[in-house]
């Protein structure tokens, strides 16, 4: 459903791209926006640009941090304009809508990036696939808003597809914040250990997240895993 999908707006620079893509995805049926530390918002710009999705913007969830905007979330898809180094699935905009209605369980947020920047290598970490809009080859960076026309019309088109009947996989899957407190604890564990030097951490962490995001484990298998690591920790005496 359409309500158990958040557009995520991550340190929007321009506050007409939150008015354009709160139009843009009224549009297409989905009314969950959430700004993470927008850079000017509200503001009468937004308004202007929102035409008839006023309503998107004043409910609108403005938070300060992505650990907020994603708490009780599940499955994430981040966007890119550029191929990154991912592990995990890079999906066209049409591919996406597939995936999402194969893979997602519980709230999903979709995270766009700053206007410049894009998503930051924190928010990349979060995702369990991403998507590229297919583009020409000498200029693959879309303005904000239409890049979030595109993938709400690839989702709304996904969604009016699927088959409602077909009951959404389980919903005892870790969520975003359990992740999150899983990762922090397998690093206090990596450092006490000395597996991982906290000076030279490399690329391991993105790694294993990548790793366990594929897995994407039950509440239950994540409780197991933490108990291993407090084991640990009583053993080497670093509780
Ligand atoms: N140089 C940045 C471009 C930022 S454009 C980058 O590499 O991503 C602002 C945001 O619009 C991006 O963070 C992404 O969320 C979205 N976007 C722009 N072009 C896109 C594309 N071709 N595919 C997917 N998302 C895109």
């Amino acid at each position: 459903m359409s309500s158990d999908i958040d557009i995520v707006l991550i340190n929007t620079s321009h506050p007409g791209n939150i008015g354009a893509a709160a139009r843009a995805m009224k549009i297409m049926g989905f009314k969950q926006l959430v700004l993470v530390a927008p850079k000017y918002f509200p503001h009468a710009e937004a308004e202007a640009l929102a035409a008839s999705a006023v309503d998107v913007l004043q409910q609108a969830r403005v938070v300060s941090s992505l650990d907020e905007a994603l708490m009780d979330v599940t499955t994430v898809i981040g966007t890119s304009a550029r191929q990154r180094d991912l592990a995990a699935p890079l999906l066209t905009a049409r591919e996406c809508g597939t995936w999402l209605m194969q893979n997602r369980v519980g709230r999903t947020a979709v995270l766009f990036g700053e206007e410049r920047t894009g998503l930051t290598n924190e928010a990349l970490d979060r995702c369990h696939a991403y998507v590229r809009i297919n583009t020409a080859d000498e200029y693959s960076s879309l303005n904000l808003a239409q890049a979030v026309q595109i993938i709400v019309y690839e989702l709304h088109l996904a969604l009016s597809m699927s088959n409602p009947d077909i009951p959404q996989a389980h919903a005892l899957l870790a969520d975003d914040s359990a992740m999150e407190g899983y990762f922090q604890h397998l690093e206090r564990v990596m450092v006490a250990t000395e597996f991982l030097d906290p000076k030279f951490p490399k690329r391991l962490l993105s790694r294993l997240r990548r790793l366990y995001h594929r897995a994407r484990p039950e509440v239950q298998e994540l409780n197991i895993l933490r108990g291993i690591l407090t084991a640990v920790e009583k053993k080497i005496g670093s509780e």
